[in-house]
């Protein structure tokens, strides 16, 4: 290879910087197995990194009508919704959507990062007051930024907090509130119904990202926030719903407008029908999944009295995400590395992803997990614990 130019130098000192940090990141090959495992090299995990929660990206039914989509209406949409890319299985797809969450519509969008993104940026502008969660996720963020709304950030989960920043705003002022409603790194939800007060009292718009509640919780595991509660849904199909994708879901009035105003629409293919009819199988088989989401919670309960009993600080968990606080960031890969080589994928999760020095281990659960699945973790999770000391 003949040397670089110059112009990258500025890339090897971020690098470098990374490396000395304990932050630097890269991609490891693997190969996804059924039971919630994950082949890496020439082993086998217990994946506890994935977000993949009813074990749905390799569910029969789901394959089976991505392929059918495919044959009947072709590898590509071709072109965005608005020139030719409006097939009939998006629109059945975004009517069903819509359906399942009790909302007036839904838009299918390319994935939860872009939705977040652009959504925020169609529904804020330049004198917009955006009243973000601490812990909001890097997409909420960065669409807030894109709006050029002023971000105003209130502590995490903390209404009283958020109340007094919104009394402290002008009246007349646009405001917009945004929140997750499992915190994707915490595995904690916010006061959804305290929320919507506040949003009702001081007229603002509410804004909540479902990403981590979509088939976990809720109505056929439509996610946390019922019809009346909030202006805004994002929900995601990449995590819960094993697939790819993502919608926004609202009253009708706030489709037609994002039809017009939102870019990442307006400009972006529409997604594979491929990709619908997965999507289209899997909300059917998340709707029928109860008991797969008691086995979830059961396994969260197991996990979090586990750890606790063991002295881990799980934060204010109560989801199938769990975050084991370690703090320190080359403790957090110590311990990471430890749960592997005991047979168990448990990644660190490292500022500038989490506040600085609060790196942990974020477990996050699988109904295809079992009980003895679980008890293994937290038996890996101990002999760190006797290395240690
Ligand atoms: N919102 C939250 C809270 C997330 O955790 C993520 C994914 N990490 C996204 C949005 C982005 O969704 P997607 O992966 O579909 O782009």
């Amino acid at each position: 290879m003949p040397p670089l130019p110059e112009v990258f130098s500025f890339m090897e000192k971020v690098l470098e910087k990374r490396r000395e940090a304990g932050t630097l990141r890269s991609l490891r090959p693997m190969e996804l197995m059924d039971g919630g495992r994950v082949r890496m090299g020439d082993r086998v995990l217990v994946n506890f990194s994935g977000n993949d929660y009813l074990g749905l990206s390799r569910d029969p039914h789901i394959l089976k009508r991505g392929e059918e989509f495919a044959r009947h209406f072709g590898a590509g949409a071709t072109a965005s919704r608005l020139v030719c890319g409006n097939l009939s299985c998006t629109e059945a797809v975004e009517k069903k959507i819509a359906g399942m969450k009790g909302f007036e519509s839904a838009l299918i969008m390319a994935s939860g990062y872009q939705a977040n993104l652009s959504l925020l940026a169609a529904l804020c502008d330049r004198k917009t007051l955006i009243f973000s969660d601490r812990l909001n996720h890097n997409s909420l963020i960065q669409g807030a930024r894109l709006s050029g709304g002023k971000i105003i950030r209130f502590r995490h989960n903390d209404l009283s907090h958020l109340e007094k920043l919104l009394c402290d705003a002008p009246e007349e002022t646009r405001k917009c509130i945004v929140t997750e409603s499992v915190f994707s790194m915490d595995g904690d939800v916010p006061d959804l119904e305290g929320l919507t007060r506040l949003a009702e009292i001081h007229k603002a718009l509410l804004l909540v990202d479902e990403a981590h509640a979509t088939g976990v919780f809720g109505d056929q595991g439509m996610g946390l926030v019922k019809p009346g509660m909030a202006h805004a849904v994002v929900g995601t199909f990449g995590k819960g719903a094993g697939v790819f994708g993502a919608y926004v879901a609202g009253p009708a009035l706030l489709k037609d407008y994002l039809v017009n105003e939102m870019g990442g629409f307006v400009f972006s293919t529409a997604l594979p029908p491929s990709v619908m009819g997965m999507v289209d199988a899997s909300l059917d088989r998340m709707a029928e999944m109860d008991a797969e989401r008691k086995h979830l919670a059961a396994l969260g309960d197991q996990l979090r009295h586990g750890l606790q009993y063991l002295d881990f600080y799980t934060g204010a968990s109560c989801t199938q995400i769990v975050p084991v606080m370690v703090g320190d960031t080359k403790k957090a890969l110590a311990l990471s590395a430890h749960l592997e080589k005991e047979g168990f994928l448990g990644v660190a999760i490292r500022p500038p992803t989490v506040p600085e020095g609060e790196s942990r281990i974020r477990i996050s659960l699988c109904a295809l997990h079992s009980k003895e699945d679980v008890e293994g973790l937290i038996r890996a999770f101990s002999t760190f614990v006797h290395i240690q000391t």
